[in-house]
């Protein structure tokens, strides 16, 4: 039987007893559609077989992990299993901002 737990307070959750609530976040670049495609097709037209051996040369010459990198345009996609409370606290707060501090802080 699949288990999980709260990935916020590492609480167990128990299907029979609460909701898993699965919180996703997908991070890109917010890349205008338009623009893109017609780079692309841009690129496309005018690629010749020399720019073609280049680019594989290039690809040849990274280590893997370089390429990973080179091809990495900051697209990550986060996924978390939370409890039913920390579902609303992640909801009030989904960005984990701090609170503003100076607005309850007191000098007792
Ligand atoms: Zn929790």
């Amino acid at each position: 039987m699949l288990h999980y737990s709260c990935d916020l307070c590492q609480r167990p959750i128990d299907p029979e007893l609460g909701i898993r609530h699965v919180v996703k976040i997908s991070v890109f670049p917010a890349v205008n559609p338009h623009d893109h495609e017609e780079a692309a097709s841009t690129a496309a037209e005018s690629a010749s077989s020399d720019h073609l051996d280049d680019m594989h040369d290039l690809l040849e010459q990274l280590e893997e992990q370089d390429l990973a990198a080179f091809l990495d345009d900051g697209t990550r996609t986060l996924r978390f299993d939370l409890c039913e409370g920390c579902r609303q606290r992640f909801l009030r707060n989904p960005l984990g901002a701090k609170p503003n501090k100076a607005l309850t802080f007191s000098n007792n």
